[in-house]
């Protein structure tokens, strides 16, 4: 066919007629558990034997395909495509899923469809994805589409728990994608992750007559609390409020989980039963304690108090979130856990210092410390535009405009990376829930999103 000269529309076009081969790799695909299993683990299946099925199955789908595919180990794989660049654009994924949990009405591992959408945990977070940029590298191949870029699509296999995929594929001098895209989150597209703490404050308390047990992550507002009244004192006064205890002088509270990346969104437990014991309280000096871990758990309408305490940062990145996330006092000891996510213009070690002096008030010490950095990409740098063109294309968005998130993404594993897609915006997003989707509709224009962005970034 001299002359020939495959199009977008070309592109577009192939994509449409081959969505049913898209959407049978999907569901296979999501039919494979892909659950971190240690107890299973061995040499080249060190997550265990499920995510080594799966992967080696990913990679046999893009073998078949005619691509090239290596797996590293079993840490993670990842198929080359092109000619080779001085550049080369990666794409990110994963292909390890969150456990399955509660409340499913569809088989978490069936990848079956009902009335045009494909159930299955990692639907959305992130096989369906993963496969969608799988079969945007095959139609830009077939039709011969013109790229000059070599293309190395990545599919980790421990993003849920710890990057140890990605830290290994560092490890090995293996050539680091210059720049790219992880179809793990949302678009339009995240061009900013705010930098985050997770510390531990903790402290030997004189006996105030109560235990607290409240939260299970620190990465989670806390949904309830349960505090134990013990001294004579207390039961009197708990009595006097009318607080219903249990035969263990026990009482549960209630507030509701969130991310603690939107601590707003949910109702932090921890702060109810503070809030309670600061007003309930018989010493001054333990009324004092609960007020100051209060000073941890602001709402939103508390902005002035982070402002107050020197913590009030905020640029066009967001504003500092505070999240007393887990909370425990037994034998008198004292523990809690923050987690702590603010803009890109914050300095780390003045928010760490600035924490350490608010528990100094309550006579805590940090005892363990976790910074993550954060991610930003020049709102008008070529990556940020070719991504945004091609989802704008296909979209018919006008004019999108990329956001900023507290939450932590795969794509800060890799420099000059950004997480784009594949929730869209007001779509919601089914990850980690039960009955995770992926609707048909949403898998093909995915697939033609990732193609047009790859063409656009391998120019
Ligand atoms: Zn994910």
């Amino acid at each position: 066919m001299r002359g020939y000269r495959p199009t977008k529309e070309h592109l577009i076009k192939y994509l449409d007629n081959h969505y049913n081969k898209l959407e049978d790799a999907v569901c296979h695909l999501l039919s494979l558990p892909s659950v971190l299993d240690e107890t299973t683990a061995s040499k080249d299946a060190p997550f265990g034997y499920d995510l080594a099925v799966t992967l080696e199955h990913f990679l046999a789908e893009a073998q078949g395909l005619g691509f090239r595919a290596r797996n590293l180990e079993g840490y993670l794989g990842f198929i080359d495509f092109g000619p080779e660049s001085a550049q080369t654009v990666g794409i990110l994924g994963h292909l390890d899923v969150v456990p399955v949990g509660e409340g499913w009405t569809k088989k978490p591992f069936g990848g079956q469809i009902f009335n045009d959408k494909i159930y299955g945990r990692g639907a959305v977070d992130d096989k369906a994805p993963l496969v969608a940029c799988l079969y945007a590298m095959s139609a830009i191949k077939e039709l011969g589409m013109p790229i000059k870029k070599k293309i190395r699509l990545i599919a980790g296999c421990d993003e849920e728990t710890d990057f140890r995929c990605i830290n290994y594929y560092k490890k090995q001098g293996l050539s680091i994608p210059d720049y790219g895209f992880s179809p793990d989150a949302e678009f339009p597209l995240i061009f900013a992750e705010k930098q985050i703490i997770h510390c531990t404050l903790e402290a030997d308390l004189p006996d105030y007559g109560l235990e607290i047990s409240c939260g299970n992550a620190v990465n989670m507002v806390p949904g309830s609390a349960t505090v134990k009244f013990i001294s004579p004192y207390w039961l009197r006064k708990t009595k006097a409020v009318r607080l219903k205890l249990d035969k263990n002088n026990s009482c549960l509270i209630n507030g509701r989980t969130a991310h603690a990346s939107t601590p707003s969104e949910g109702k932090n437990a921890a702060k109810s039963l503070l809030a309670f014991l600061a007003q309930n309280a018989d010493s001054e000096q333990f009324k004092n304690i609960c007020r100051t871990l209060l000073q941890f758990a602001p709402d939103n309408e508390f902005q002035p108090a982070l402002n107050a305490l020197g913590l009030g940062l905020e640029d066009e990145t967001g504003i500092l979130t505070c999240c007393l996330t887990m909370l425990s006092l037994k034998n008198n000891h004292l523990s809690l856990s923050l987690d702590v996510r603010f803009p890109i213009s914050g300095v780390s070690k003045s928010v760490k210092a600035q924490i350490e002096a608010i528990g100094a008030r309550a006579g805590l010490q940090m005892t363990s410390y976790k910074y993550k950095d954060g991610l930003l990409i020049e709102k008008d740098s070529e990556l940020i535009k070719k991504l945004l063109s091609a989802y704008s294309e296909i979209s018919g968005e006008k004019n999108p405009a990329p956001i900023a998130i507290g939450g932590g993404t795969y794509a800060r594993a890799l420099e000059n990376f950004c997480a784009f897609g594949p929730a869209f915006p007001g779509g919601g997003y089914p990850a980690h829930q039960p009955d995770e989707f992926i609707s048909r509709a949403d898998l093909l224009l995915l697939s033609k999103i990732y193609a047009l962005a790859i063409c656009n970034l391998a120019q």
